[in-house]
């Protein structure tokens, strides 16, 4: 019997089979050629084009043009809708019969009014089924709407993804028609494309590419492509590979599909919208035809979203659920900055999600899912854990520029000393296709081989390519157990955590941030939503703490929860990990700081409310929003005051004064011009010493005469470095700029006596930075203040530029800290390895401290993130100028302020915490009658424990909420007093569910709270 000789050459084996499949070689005789069948054009084709995004029922009420295929549409940002009438040839009778349309920009089907498919090129969905076998009685003719967004993907970038959006691009539509599609091919190809890749990535060390690469061999001798007959021998072959088994301990993968949709990027807010339109109709697609499919998805905000402006498409996506597949994920209500956001900012993104989830869909999530943010804060373990979290998914570490992150399956333990179980998707992306690659990569890369046998695999197109397909989930099945590839299963987080949760015995821990060595430039960028994000934080916080005290006082106050949730929605979606960091288009910073403004404006008026019915009078009161008593120095306005004057006025904690007698300072500031040219400043506590420049050459505590400035150095030290990354521009800032380094030192306006002492003194002088930039800034030491204020004004036009200023201190120490989420951490001042070199900018709140044994310096700030300390040597960073993805990146005019503290001791005992606080949080003005007593709600002993936030309970209008957390990091008793005739109260998770088993005991001096070192505390009060 003749043998057909199968020579030993690997090479020509293996092209032959990929020819076989090629859409670029031999498509007229090889078997990709068959994939479609015959063709038809449309009936009909009319387009009506329009600069608004609208509704379906608007759109198709609209006067529709004729046009054709090949016509280009635009410009950018405008939305095309095309009504597609079709008429399917009866001699397709038996046939699937696809609409094949392929244009650029991101299409969404709409059939008698319900989206029902995404078209997508880049996301490979180019077909919408018309039908999967057409029979006689189905009707062959109907009417289609397509509405095609002129923004691609990853939106408009201008020559590159990340460069700004090209404002006129053009959208062509070049393939539109009926087409007969050839399923059996479509099958036989992707086993041929599996078994290639086999062949190849399993290499020519494992006998089961030999294997492979014989089927697939075998497999073109069996098939002729012109005999459809001939298929079903070659796909048994096929069959009979895929079916052979592995052995009981491969590692398994867990398929999870997803769609990572950022709420803003290189889009903006209203076209994700869309997006998320797009991309569940597809999946709900999917669902119905593939029972096994499940599908993980994220962002309480895009499930709300869907709601208002898909309702159908959101229902269908309620019944999935109920059934367990399609599958919400992640707890909070976008996926936020990991760094950036305030302690009660990610309570909060918790809580709007959860209960979001809860409300929508029956059940909490157990899973915090951020896959693509820029590192995660240390506290993030107790916050996840406080939201009924224990799990958590990411693998955005994967992208350090300079270490590897030794785990993939691991526990967190943060700050407090919470643990979550985490998971790195080893294969390090959340946008898998399915491919053979992937599955090698996700067990080849796991760094806990043998310690975890489950790894996560998500697949589907992100952002506009609309999830996964239907090509995705054949090449999973096809490999379900397969001898010398892991065992794949459809999967939903849940499991995979369950599996790991069963087997964790040999996991190792990882303490504190994970801190992501790249993107540290996210710090600064975009000063203006910085500054917006800290001061609506403050100011939603007063709005609370007011409107609560209000409502003690009198119960016929009407505490606004319903426009507070608005406002915080505003800005937790602001906090998104494309917006806070600064990293996405300018029409997207535009909507950003139209939202801040709103928080600002509505937020003022329900503030406003508050005080007002906090007292009314003819008389100013002052209220004082933080735990603790203040005396400062206020501007004061209005009430019987013709002219504003400066005040020193002494608030209790959380609670009001009327101001009645003028307070005197305990030593009046002074302000002495020297001979030299130098300006002293001293307040009894501080003495400044600062030359023309604004340089400050002396800082020091009077009382000891310690000196805070580092020898032969000065202070204030304004310096610009270039800015040019390898190229993620908004995001990166290299630690090469460190070598451009140039100070500041150009006059404009020398220092002159701004305010001459008393209650305030000051120095005001300008600085020119370049011939485009200016600074202009006024050195403020108050009476009774520990710090020294720099209130400053940048005119910025600067082109990849870094401006910060330095303090070198008297101090050595090798590490320093910087204030996190509701606690601090210490991060090292020396560059001895490179986990330590690769932090050379890093993130804090409100407050940096650099201090050895009995003495520090503190560096506070009313709206920056980055910071850096070298060696004796703090600096804050101040501006960015990038150019991608907006070219006007931080281009024009910007007011912060920050201060340096120096201080005796630790600074915990010097309060630096309450400062920085102090820093932030202005005392506010209130009417007041002239004979109303002082009057505090509420204060904390010892000053280690921090009472952050004082709200409405979420379910119960007759109940507050108040969250205390310890600052210090030491275990302490601490005692809540009140003022406010609390019956009850019992401690409450984050999510505000009490515990019943725990009444807080309630003593005549108090509410008696335990605190371990960092652990947040929160009470429900029953008034
Ligand atoms: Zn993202």
């Amino acid at each position: 019997m003749y043998h057909q000789p199968v020579l030993k050459n690997r090479r020509t084996l293996l092209e032959r089979a990929e020819k076989f499949i090629s859409d670029i070689y031999f498509t007229d005789c090889n078997l990709r050629g068959r994939l479609y069948g015959d063709t038809c054009p449309l009936e009909r084709l009319s387009v009506f084009v329009s600069p608004k995004r609208m509704s379906y029922s608007d759109a198709v009420g609209q006067q529709f043009q004729p046009c054709k295929v090949g016509d280009t549409f635009g410009p950018t940002w405008w939305t095309c809708w095309f009504k597609v009438s079709l008429t399917i040839p009866e001699s397709w009778r038996g046939k699937e019969v696809h609409l094949r349309w392929e244009s650029d920009g991101e299409g969404m089907v709409w059939k008698d009014g319900e989206a029902v498919q995404g078209l997508t090129k880049e996301g490979e969905k180019t077909t919408y089924v018309l039908t999967e076998f057409l029979k006689d009685d189905e009707p062959h003719s109907t009417t289609l709407y397509v509405e095609l967004a002129c923004n691609g993907l990853f939106g408009a970038g201008q020559g590159s993804m990340i460069a700004t959006p090209d404002p006129n691009r053009k959208f062509t539509v070049q393939i539109a028609e009926l087409v007969v599609f050839n399923r059996n091919v479509r099958e036989l190809l992707t086993d041929f494309e599996m078994l290639v890749d086999i062949v190849k990535l399993l290499g020519e060390e494992e006998q089961r590419s030999y294997q492979a690469l014989f089927t697939a061999n075998e497999m073109v001798n069996l098939c002729d492509p012109s005999n459809p007959g001939s298929f079903s021998a070659a796909r048994d072959l096929a069959q009979k590979f895929f079916s052979q088994r592995n052995g009981e301990s491969q590692h398994v993968v867990h398929a999870i599909a997803h769609c990572h949709i950022d709420s803003a990027w290189l889009w903006p807010y209203e076209e994700t919208i869309r997006k998320c339109g797009r991309s569940w109709a597809t999946v709900i697609g999917l669902m119905e035809k593939n029972p096994e499919f499940v599908f993980a998805c994220s962002q309480a905000q895009q499930f709300q979203w869907v709601k208002n402006w898909y309702p159908g498409l959101f229902s269908q996506i309620q019944t999935y659920v109920q059934k367990g597949r399609f599958i919400p994920v992640g707890g909070t209500w976008v996926e936020m900055d990991g760094n950036l956001p305030s302690g009660e900012s990610m309570v909060r993104q918790f809580l709007e999600g959860q209960n979001f989830f809860k409300t929508e869909f029956g059940h909490f999530c157990r899973e915090f899912w951020l896959p693509d943010t820029f590192g995660y804060s240390a506290q993030l373990p107790q916050l996840m854990a406080g939201c009924g979290i224990t799990r958590f998914l990411t693998q955005k570490l994967s992208w350090n520029l300079v270490n590897t992150f030794p785990h993939n399956t691991f526990f967190w333990e943060g700050l407090d000393g919470s643990q979550v179980l985490t998971h790195f998707p080893p294969g390090n992306s959340y946008e898998m296709k399915g491919k053979v690659e992937d599955l090698i990569k996700t067990m080849k890369n796991n760094k806990d081989k043998g310690r975890a046998n489950h790894s996560a695999a998500l697949f589907g197109f992100g952002d506009g390519g609309g999830g996964p397909t239907q090509l995705m989930l054949d090449r999973f099945q096809r490999v379900k157990d397969t001898d010398c590839l892991p065992r794949v299963q459809f999967s939903s987080p849940d499991r995979l955590f369950s599996e790991l949760e069963a087997d964790s015995g040999l996991l190792c821990t990882w303490t504190g941030e994970l801190f992501l060595e790249l993107h540290n430039g996210t710090y600064t960028t975009q000063a203006k939503i910085k500054m917006g994000n800290r001061q609506c934080e403050v100011l939603l916080h007063d709005i609370e703490v007011a409107s609560c005290l209000a409502w003690c006082l009198n119960k016929t106050f009407s505490y606004p929860s319903h426009r507070l949730q608005e406002l915080w929605r505003k800005l937790l979606l602001n906090q998104f990990h494309d917006v806070i960091p600064g990293s996405c288009i300018e029409m997207v910073v535009k909507d950003a700081l139209e939202y801040y403004e709103e928080i600002r404006s509505t937020g003022s008026s329900l503030l406003n409310v508050a005080c007002e019915a906090l007292g009314s009078g003819d008389c100013t009161a002052v209220l004082n929003t933080l735990p603790w008593g203040r005396r400062e120095v206020i501007l004061l306005t209005g009430c019987n005051d013709v002219q504003p004057r400066l005040a020193l006025v002494e608030v209790p904690s959380v609670g009001l004064s009327v101001i009645k007698e003028l307070l005197q300072p305990t030593c009046p500031v002074t302000v002495t011009t020297k001979t030299d040219g130098t300006f002293v400043m001293e307040n009894g506590v501080l003495q400044a010493v600062l030359d023309h420049k604004g340089c400050l050459l002396s800082l020091s505590l009077v009382e000891t005469s310690r000196e805070a400035i580092s020898d032969r150095c000065a202070g204030n030290q304004f310096v610009l470095f270039d800015d040019v990354p390898l190229y993620w521009d908004a995001w990166d800032v290299m630690d090469y700029h460190l070598q451009t380094r140039k100070p500041v030192v150009e006059v404009l306006k020398p220092a002159e006596v701004g305010s001459n002492g008393g209650l305030r003194g000051s120095i005001t002088f300008s600085l020119r930075i370049s011939s485009l930039s200016t600074i202009t800034q006024e050195v403020v030491l108050d009476a009774d203040c520990p710090y020294l204020k720099f209130n400053t004004q940048v005119n910025w036009a600067e082109a990849h530029k870094f401006l910060k200023v330095e303090f070198p201190v008297r101090v050595r120490s090798s590490s320093a800290t910087y204030e996190i989420q509701f606690g601090h951490l210490q991060r090292p001042t020396h560059r001895n390895t490179s986990w330590d070199w690769a932090r050379f900018e890093v993130w804090g709140h409100k407050w940096a401290d650099l201090s050895e044994h009995g003495f520090g310096v503190a560096l506070l700030n009313d709206c920056k993130y980055g910071y850096s300390t070298y060696q004796n040597t703090m600096t804050l960073s101040l501006l960015r100028a990038p150019k991608a993805p907006d070219a006007n990146a931080d281009v024009g005019r910007h007011e912060f302020t920050y201060a340096v503290m120096p201080h005796i001791g630790s600074f915990q005992e010097a309060s630096v915490i309450q400062s920085a606080y102090n820093l932030n949080f202005p005392l506010r003005l209130v009417p007041s009658a002239a004979d109303k007593a002082n009057w505090s709600a509420f204060s904390v002993s010892p000053a280690a424990v921090v009472l952050e936030t004082i709200k409405q309970a979420e379910a119960d209008d007759n109940a507050l909420v108040v969250r205390l957390y310890e600052s210090h990091g030491s275990s302490v008793t601490a005692t809540l007093s009140t003022s406010l005739a609390v019956r009850e109260a019992w401690y409450c998770d984050l999510l505000e569910c009490p515990d019943p088993k725990r009444q807080a005991a309630i003593t005549p001096t108090g509410i008696l709270l335990d605190f371990r070192p960092f652990q947040i505390v929160s009470l429900l009060l029953i008034l």
